[in-house]
């Protein structure tokens, strides 16, 4: 157990410097400007650093626990069940991180999807009768059936 008084004294070393990076993100949390999407990514945020660290956390138990059982400190029962624990642990937190990068990424593609519809909306131009989106270069609207002549398409805004 020699090396373990050092990494007790690391562990707050990292938490203090996780809460100082992380500072700066949650005063911006609190501006009530877009307060809502910004303090949902935050907390995604906030909770993907603690996850992160929980992991590293159980990766650091399970090296020691690893190495107590290689030099003999610890019963293999007692090994065994501690290590179970450990990697039941360990699945849990990694579930969770898996959950969090998939809302992530189902997110980012929502956004991308909704954007890019914007922009349809934004350019395909519309009859002016029944507002139905037409294709640039048509005559006659395929909905209404109304004559389309230059100027009666225009854009929806
Ligand atoms: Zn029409």
């Amino acid at each position: 157990m020699t090396d373990f008084p050092a990494i007790l004294l690391a562990i707050p070393v990292l938490v203090a410097s996780v809460i100082f990076v992380l500072s700066p993100i949650w005063d911006r949390g609190t501006v009530p400007a877009t307060a809502n999407q910004k303090s949902a990514n935050t907390s995604d945020y906030v909770r993907y650093v603690d996850l992160l660290s929980r992991r590293n956390a159980l990766y650091r138990d399970l090296l020691e626990l690893d190495f107590d059982y290689s030099v003999d400190k610890i019963a293999p029962d007692d090994y065994a069940a501690q290590r179970q624990r450990l990697v039941a642990e360990g699945v849990n937190v990694l579930r969770q991180l898996d959950a969090l990068n998939l809302r992530q990424r189902t997110d980012s593609i929502e956004k991308a999807v909704q954007s890019y519809q914007d922009t349809q909306h934004q350019t395909d131009p519309t009859c002016a009768q029944c507002g139905a989106y037409i294709e640039p270069g048509d005559r006659f609207c395929g909905e209404c059936g109304a004559q389309l002549v230059e100027g009666t398409a225009h854009a929806a805004r």
